[in-house]
């Protein structure tokens, strides 16, 4: 923050005095350039003189002037390098010499008078201001003078060099632009691109002979290298006279005029672009040249050794034709004679003027980068400043492409991903200055994903033709101008004719939520037949859109768009035939969190009650517990039968139906199940139920999940309420917390399906909290759980139990920390530590709420009927199940708890198999564990003859993973070879040896 406090300090220092007026004539400043330069290519240093003619467009008097030295960004301590230190990507702060990059100018001189370089954000030195010698009046020109040396980072970000390759892109001082906010001066930042004044650039270059070049503008003398690498039998279109036969006193021609002199081995070329902002190259001797044509555009495409397949034989070439005709249909003519395709050294794609370096040749790739040249390139917005006018404009107008070509429409996918992130509460404004987003990956999905979604709305909202009127407006009034939010808004605003102000403001500067939905119903029969019908629409949040309102007639569908302004807003309609039905936003284009609410029906039910308000009728699926199907638009229900056996109700069958909205809104389960008495010898028992009402809809909230359930299963009543909330700062890195409270009730009912091995015959109600903290620390994964709980214990007998005292009320306290590491080649590591406690004033908790010596408390495992109840599936006598949980002793009896016990529990696991995308035997590993525990309290265990104290085992493992659908499990098996208990073991076997044959299995990770 102190950063960006004296950034602003800075810039208003620079400012001009007086502010031009925003409602003032547009203009723009110009600048040309003419740089002469040498590459060397051992030192991979670029070294040049540079001459900038300034001309004062502005209406204010300038004081200071300005330049742009990006490649001091790609270098240790500069503002760059530290963001992405602190989002944990190390890139060029670990960078040295000769390995990073740089930009340093010299002697530079301004109106014929030696200046003095200001770093106004040092350390970072991506800008160098000076004082002009004297005012440059309005109208006035003026003329700068340097030297530089430049060179690109083997760590390629938009600009790199690896051996004889260079793509250079702001590789020279580049002047800062100045509009009416003043210079706009600003360090280059991971997040946010660029912004320049249109102008000339006349750059004369001294390489090695047998460089292969791509740049800006048309080469006016000399070899580019094109005819020499060319893979087709085309001539070479080098349109060397598109500015004249004479620029600036150089004759276009093949060779170069001899009025400089050129080493032997090396030649000179010299480019010249008009019209641009901004001048690119890339040369590598190693590069293949293709060449095409579109409209009045020479297409030059130059890949490297091993692209045949994939860009050679014209297939590079024809999508770059292809993209040239989309846009120039979508927008206007392009605006410069040529466009270079170059397979650059980094992957990816970065836009400059007449210039797209692309790391592969995908048709969407070239769309989207040469969408550049328009939206940026040819509409030079500011991108660090309203990067949505071009990143989110150009993956529109490329998911468009792909539309008109017979593939999917992106906003099917993207919205849904946005949404989500809008209903997490960590969208941010699309429209915000690039470094001010919380982190780069927020700063991509806003521009990019939430910015491409803002014109899909705008096309909604204004139907596909005035769309296409509205880019081709904007594109012949701005084209090689500045352009804002302001100039788009105004030409959609005209085109449309609509007011687009709320949408635009809501969209580009809130991250409102919109959630419209039906209201009452009136329908009536006009004299004529026909039917009179009023429909209330109501808005439920913030967001204001229009909406579609469609009312059915049996097969006459008739739809009606209202603004969205009002809170409610009754929409008439007449219909041919009586209504049936009313839907909100039929087309779901409304971006409509709640789908839920935008249906209801017309007329009474039982002649009484208003029809309830719904949403599309509810999916319904065969459940197969792996994967749970969600859907945007409606409720997805999900059933599956089930059936299982234990001991006290043999073989019982159930039915489970779980539904849920979106994903994340009623989150619902419930579960009927009927123990038939099949295969036991006592009577069948009662019907059992379980609910959960999870995270109603009505009920929404950032991060927020509200849980309701009650049960009556196997011998236990009870319920639970809970509230989870789930915080982080960052999405994709540092800390996740989540935090519950819990109000807990269960009460053992029939102990024929109860192990008193488990529970005591107390109920008991508990309050309790629950805080987890998630990490990535280096190479670490680390967790730390901590709980605390209140809880109350009762029977009908009153509070005492026969056989002991148990006190009314009781304390659980329980700390659990973990922390995992790959150590490289297959193998990892995994420490545990556990503290717990669990008692009443005098004596111990209630048995179902001590600490677990094996694994997890009784109540963690009410959910699981292959566990929870005695002779079930998991829990014979003869089956050794681990639920992980408690002090983790995974050789010990599951029965087994104490009042209080530290824990720690370690292992190392080799890797054998692996196989990512297999669904069964995913991964198979081997693991050593050992775990070690000092109980405390004052339970005298019967087989031991007194307190358990320090106790231990350690053995081997082997874990085979699996992932099927959404459910990823493991099957593990423990053998803990060495028990230092073995009276207490999991097997109880009194006369047993410390060490000998045991094994536990589980379907979870052990910790
Ligand atoms: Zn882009």
């Amino acid at each position: 923050m102190l950063h960006f406090a004296l950034a602003l300090a800075v810039q208003s220092a620079a400012a001009p005095s007086t502010m031009a007026d925003p409602k003032a004539p547009y203009w723009q400043q110009h600048v040309d350039y003419r740089i002469v330069a040498s590459l060397d290519e051992p030192s991979g240093v670029l070294s040049g003189t540079e001459a900038v003619r300034y001309q004062n467009h502005s209406p204010d008097t300038l004081t200071t002037f300005s330049l742009h030295l990006y490649l001091n960004a790609f270098r240790p301590g500069s503002r760059w390098a530290d963001a992405d230190s602190v989002e944990g990507r190390r890139r060029f702060n670990d960078l040295e010499d000769p390995d990073f990059a740089f930009n340093h100018v010299r002697d530079v001189r301004i109106m014929g008078q030696p200046v003095t370089a200001m770093y106004p954000f040092a350390p970072d030195s991506t800008i160098v201001r000076f004082a002009l010698p004297r005012p440059l009046l309005p109208g006035e020109a003026m003329q700068v003078t340097m030297s530089w040396d430049a060179r690109p980072s083997t760590t390629p970000r938009r600009q790199g060099r690896r051996g004889r390759a260079f793509d250079f892109a702001q590789w020279y001082p580049r002047v800062v632009a100045y509009d009416r906010y003043g210079w706009a001066e600003h360090p280059l930042y991971p997040a946010g691109e660029f912004y320049g004044d249109f102008g000339t650039f006349l750059v004369d270059l001294d390489v090695p002979q047998d460089q292969v070049i791509g740049a800006t503008g048309v080469p006016l003398c000399g070899d580019p290298g094109w005819a020499g690498a060319a893979r087709d039998q085309r001539a070479v279109e080098y349109r060397r006279d598109y500015y004249g036969t004479t620029v600036q006193g150089i004759s276009s021609g093949a060779v170069c005029p001899a009025d400089r002199a050129i080493a032997s081995g090396r030649k000179r070329v010299v480019w010249y672009a008009a019209d641009v902002h901004h001048f690119a190259m890339s040369m590598n001797p190693e590069y293949r040249y293709e060449g095409g044509h579109w409209g009045n555009v020479a297409v030059h495409v130059l890949y490297q050794p091993g692209d045949e397949e994939e860009w050679g034989g014209g297939v590079a070439v024809e999508r770059t034709e292809t993209a040239l005709e989309w846009l120039d249909g979508l927008f206007g003519p392009f605006a410069w004679p040529q466009l270079t395709n170059v397979h650059r050294i980094e992957g990816g794609g970065t836009e400059f003027p007449m210039m797209i370096m692309d790391g592969g040749a995908s048709q969407g790739l070239i769309v989207h980068e040469l969408g550049h040249n328009y939206v940026m390139g040819i509409l030079a917005n500011n991108e660090w400043r309203e990067g949505f006018l071009d990143e989110g404009f150009t993956s529109f107008q490329t998911s468009w492409f792909f539309e008109e070509h017979g593939g999917n429409d992106a906003y099917r996918f993207l919205e849904p991903v946005v949404l989500g992130w809008d209903l997490d509460g960590i969208s941010e404004p699309v429209s915000l200055v690039s470094e001010d987003y919380r982190d780069f990956v927020t700063y991509n999905w806003m521009i990019y994903t939430r910015g491409q979604v803002f014109y899909s709305e705008l096309r909604y909202i204004v139907g596909d033709d005035a769309m296409r009127k509205i880019l081709r407006t904007y594109y012949d009034r701005w084209k090689l101008k500045h352009v804002d939010e302001e100039a788009f808004k105004a030409v959609a605003e005209e085109v449309s004719g609509m007011d687009l102000s709320t949408f635009f403001a809501q969209w580009l500067h809130g991250t409102v939520l919109y959630d419209y939905g039906v209201g009452r119903l009136e329908r009536n029969r006009l004299p004529d037949g026909r039917w009179f019908s009023r429909v209330e629409v109501l808005r439920h949040e913030e967001g204001r859109i229009p909406v579609d309102v469609a009312v059915i007639a049996g097969d006459d569908t008739t739809v009606t768009r209202i603004d969205g302004l009002a809170r409610s807003r009754w929409v008439e309609v007449i219909t041919p035939r009586r209504p049936d039905e009313v839907r909100l936003d039929p087309d779901e284009r409304t971006h409509d969190w709640n789908y839920l609410n935008n249906e209801r029906k017309f007329g009474k039910v039982l002649g009484i009650f208003p029809q309830p308000v719904t949403g599309p009728n509810p999916h319904f699926y065969l459940d197969t517990y792996l994967s749970e199907q969600r859907r945007r638009d409606r409720e997805s229900n999900g059933i599956a039968p089930a059936l299982w056996y234990n001991a006290a109700g043999g073989l019982t069958v159930g039915i489970r139906g779980r539904s849920n909205y979106f994903g994340r809104y009623n989150d619902n389960v419930l579960f009927l199940s009927q123990a038939t008495g099949a295969g036991i010898d006592d009577g069948p028992t009662p019907f059992d139920f379980f609910f959960r009402l999870g995270n109603p809809v009505m009920l929404r909230s950032h991060r927020t999940k509200a849980i309701l359930e009650g049960f009556r299963i196997e011998g236990r009543f009870g319920g639970r309420l809970g509230l989870t909330t789930s915080h982080r700062e960052h999405p994709f890195f540092g800390p996740a917390t989540e935090t519950g409270a819990w109000l807990e009730w269960v009460e053992p009912d029939d102990f024929r399906f109860l192990d008193p091995g488990y529970y005591e015959d107390v109920g008991t109600v508990e309050l309790r909290r629950e805080h987890t903290v998630t990490d990535r620390r280096g190479d670490w994964r680390l967790s730390l759980t901590g709980t605390s709980a209140l809880g109350l214990a009762y029977n009908r007998d009153g509070l005492v139990q026969a056989g002991r005292s148990i006190d009314p009320f009781y304390a659980r306290v329980a700390a659990e920390g973990t922390a995992k590491r790959s150590l490289g080649g297959g193998w990892s590591l995994g420490l545990r530590a556990f503290a717990g406690a669990a008692t009443g004033d005098n004596d111990p908790a209630p048995k179902q709420r001590q600490i677990y010596v094996q694994g997890a408390d009784p109540l963690r495992q009410l959910g699981n009927p292959f566990l929870r109840s005695q002779g079930a599936l998991l829990n014979g006598d003869d089956f050794y199940y681990q639920q992980p949980g408690g002090a983790g002793l995974r050789g010990y009896d599951p029965r087994l708890s104490v009042p209080g016990i530290v824990a720690l529990n370690a292992e190392v696991e080799k890797r054998l198999l692996s196989r990512p995308r297999a669904k069964l035997f995913r991964e198979v590993a081997v693991a050593a564990f050992g775990d070690l525990a000092q109980e405390f309290g004052s339970i005298v265990i019967p087989a031991l003859n007194d307190r358990l104290g320090f106790a231990m085992d350690a053995g081997v493992g082997l874990r085979i993973r699996h992932r099927i659908g959404q459910t990823s499990f493991v099957t593990r098996a423990d053998f803990p070879l060495y028990v230092s208990k073995p009276a207490v073991a999991q097997d109880r076997n009194p006369g047993a040896d410390e060490f000998g044959f045991r094994w536990v299995f589980g379907f979870q990770e052990a910790f």
